[in-house]
């Protein structure tokens, strides 16, 4: 099956210099588009074909197209950063691409090949370029690639039509006040993925799950939920839409890849840039009491969560049916602030890129 060439359609830019430039000013996260977005489309017996840059816009879609009904959805999110030479790179493309595969392998959809997802990304990039932000800050442009299913019809089966789309969105700091703690609801009774089920596939679906749990944890007076493993009601999984360190001295610890939760592109970066300063970092199972007496005792000294969006967003005070208790006194701790600022310069090209990661544009 042949891999398609993107090719370009561009339109002339609905905005000026001047109305862009005020969105770049204060972008927030996932409010604004950028000019162009890039689709490809599959046909069962055909593969992938019909690659092409077009102006952004809407989708139109017949009201029985098979993901408006059985959510077979699945989608991805990654950053570009301005570099200090004025270039655009990607933060590891071909992780996010491999994840893709793997959520569309285990939604029943067509695996497209990473050099495909990685060149559509490219291209998209590549064009709206002057909504990359300036280098320097924690701005980005946050890519979003995702994949329907678009064959018409109510049955229950995989689709025979598909299509992928990548659409981009500049993003701000996702601390513009700086670095400030979130504070955590422990959902004992509320699960988000089961083994056996989808919870390690980036599909819309599990999202949509966590959201109940989410309006509960905001009543309580949380930023985000931790959510527990099914069987048990005892491992440490994550959050809903990130991953959990915790730091016991010079060690960092992270939940293992138990096939319910997702495996996070920044959680594999920092076990790596972990060992690069020095730190011990080892995936383990962590248990809610273990969590607690942990840190009662002062072993446990810091949490933190990452992800693409907030990279590290250290964990301030932590809420569960019985109790609560805060991290490292309700602030930023120290091993957590480290490895923050020490992905984010590789990220933003003021570190030396030890691993291949930055992909270049
Ligand atoms: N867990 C979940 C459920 C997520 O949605 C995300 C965000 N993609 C993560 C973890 C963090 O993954 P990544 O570091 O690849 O953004």
């Amino acid at each position: 099956m042949t891999t398609p060439t993107i090719e370009l359609k561009p339109s002339s830019r609905p905005l000026s210099d001047t109305e862009r430039d005020a969105i770049l000013a204060s972008p927030g996260f996932g409010r604004h588009f950028t000019d162009h977005m890039v689709t490809v489309k599959w046909t069962e017996g055909r593969g992938w074909h019909d690659g092409q840059l077009v102006p952004y816009g809407p989708l139109s879609l017949d009201p029985a197209t098979n993901v408006l009904h059985y959510a077979q959805e699945i989608f991805e999110g990654l950053k570009a950063y301005r570099q200090p030479d004025g270039t655009v790179a990607t933060f590891r493309p071909d992780m996010n691409a491999k994840r893709f595969q793997h959520s569309a392998w285990r939604l029943g959809m067509p695996e497209l090949p990473v050099e495909t997802f990685i060149e559509a990304c490219d291209a998209l990039v590549q064009q709206d370029k002057d909504w990359v932000p300036a280098h320097g800050g924690e701005e980005s442009l946050y890519l979003r690639p995702f994949m329907i299913a678009t064959e018409v019809g109510l049955g229950v089966k995989p689709a025979n039509e598909y299509l992928f789309v990548v659409i981009a969105s500049p993003a701000g700091a996702y601390f513009p006040g700086g670095v400030k703690p979130v504070s955590i609801w422990l959902s004992e009774d509320r699960v988000r993925a089961v083994p056996g089920g989808v919870g390690d596939a980036k599909t819309g679906g599990n999202y949509a799950a966590s959201l109940l749990a989410q309006a509960e944890a905001a009543a309580k007076g949380c930023d985000q939920v931790a959510y527990l493993d099914a069987v048990e009601h005892k491992w440490v999984e994550e959050l809903g839409g990130m991953n959990l360190y915790f730091v016991y001295g010079n060690k960092i610890v992270t939940p293992t890849l138990t096939g319910s939760l997702l495996a996070g592109v920044t959680r594999d970066s920092l076990l790596q840039v972990a060992r690069d300063l020095g730190y011990e970092a080892e995936e383990t199972r962590v248990s809610i009491d273990q969590w607690q007496a942990d840190t009662e005792s002062g072993a446990l000294t810091e949490v933190f969560a990452c992800g693409t969006a907030a990279v590290i967003t250290p964990v301030g005070t932590v809420k569960r049916a019985t109790g609560e208790w805060k991290q490292s006194g309700g602030e930023a701790g120290e091993v957590t602030m480290r490895l923050r600022n020490a992905l984010l310069d590789v990220q933003r090209g003021t570190a030396e890129d030890r691993h291949g990661w930055m992909h270049k544009l």
